[in-house]
Formats: structure tokens, C-alpha cells, sequence
């Protein structure tokens, strides 16, 4: 995937924005690659990372619609929601409270559909990205140590299914829901993500 990047300016604002522009013109595959571009320069383990990841994912679910591997949009879906959680209500300038019913709307449909159905695309939803869109200031969860790897071990959990990080405060490795192994089955609708030594705790919910 080759993809030109004009790294002048305020680049990642503008590849951010213009990502929701394609995206709402239906060009879902352009979309993800304004994402991806701004996510490959995202330093590891900082929520924009898992927030990019997630929106990347419902481009690429929406790509697989188009392209009829309802499957695998089924996945990216589920993947997706469980990345956008974390950000809710509301992230540069995305309502992701507002997404995630979406969300959860296509993977109903997806989980009924047989082999061969093809939703309509009517039921196709735009996401705009307000305020200041990329420049939104930051949250509370990027200016400490111990909550921005609390932010990685989600990541890592939801992402890798896997739980490495460790607390920089205390250095307990962190737990979510208290495990460092996400179970097989993708059944949970909360999360918890602790530090052992009780130094941070992050809860993620998501209504379902
Ligand atoms: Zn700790």
C-alpha cells in the first residue's frame, strides 16, 4: 500500500480530516489509508494509536461490506467497537457515544445475516469529526504515566488479546477485567483496566 504522505504543515490534522471526507463519500478504502498514514506516526502505547486503529477498522469493515466478505466485517466490527469504547463520549471531535450504537447496529445485522445476504446500504452512517477535529486538546488519559499505559494494556488486550504492560509506578503488570489474557469468546461489554498496587484504574463501558 504506497501511499504519499505531504508531511508539511499541519499534516495530520488535514490527513485526519480529509480520512471522514472520503469516508462520507463511500471511498471507505481512501479513508483508512488518511488513518493509517496518521497512525504510523502516532508514538506506541498513546490512545490516538487505538482511537486511529478503531476508526481504520470501521473503514476497512465497511470496505469488506462493499466488497462482500461479510465475515470479516462482522470482525472488524466487533474489533472496532472495542477500541472506540475507551473514547467515549467523545474524541477529536469524533461523538464515538453516538458511534457506537452504530456500531453495534451493523454487528447485529452481520451476526443474523446468512451466507450470501447483503445488507442494503441504506443503513450506511457518515461520521464527522467536529470541533477541532485532530487538534481537539488533549484528554486526561494522555497526561499521566501510569493512565497512558493503562491505555496500552487495553490496547494490547483488546488488539493481541494479550496483556504486557506494566504500571510505570509500581511496576505490577496490569490486568483487565482481572485477567492478562483476553477469554476466547468476545463477550464482554465492560471493561476494567487496574494496576494490582491500586495506583490507576481506567473502566470502559460500552451499552450493549
Ligand atoms: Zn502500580
Amino acid at each position: 500500500m504506497t501511499h504519499d504522505v505531504d508531511r508539511t504543515g499541519d499534516w495530520k490534522a488535514r490527513l485526519y480530516a480529509r480520512g471522514f471526507e472520503l469516508f462520507n463519500a463511500g471511498k471507505r478504502f481512501e479513508a483508512h489509508e488518511e488513518w493509517e498514514a496518521v497512525w504510523l506516526q502516532e508514538p506506541k502505547g498513546h490512545p490516538n494509536r487505538l482511537f486511529l486503529q478503531g476508526l481504520i477498522q470501521v473503514a476497512a469493515a465497511f470496505h469488506r461490506v462493499d466488497t462482500h466478505f461479510l465475515r470479516a466485517a462482522y470482525r472488524l466490527f466487533r474489533s472496532a467497537r472495542r477500541k472506540l469504547i475507551p473514547f467515549a463520549p467523545a474524541y477529536k471531535g469524533v461523538d464515538v457515544a453516538a458511534l457506537v450504537p452504530l456500531l453495534d447496529a451493523w454487528i447485529g445485522r452481520l451476526g443474523a445475516l446468512n451466507r450470501g445476504d447483503a445488507p442494503s446500504h441504506a443503513e450506511y452512517f457518515p461520521i464527522g469529526s467536529g470541533g477541532r477535529g485532530w487538534n481537539e486538546p488533549a484528554r486526561e488519559a494522555e497526561t499521566s504515566a501510569e493512565k497512558l499505559s493503562a491505555f496500552r494494556a487495553f490496547e494490547q488486550y483488546s488488539s493481541d488479546r494479550e496483556v504486557r504492560a506494566a504500571c510505570p509506578k509500581c511496576g505490577s503488570g496490569f490486568s483487565v477485567n482481572g485477567r492478562r489474557r483476553a477469554p476466547p469468546e468476545d463477550a464482554e461489554r465492560a471493561w476494567t483496566v487496574a494496576c494490582p498496587g491500586g495506583c490507576v484504574t481506567l473502566e470502559f463501558a460500552g451499552a450493549r
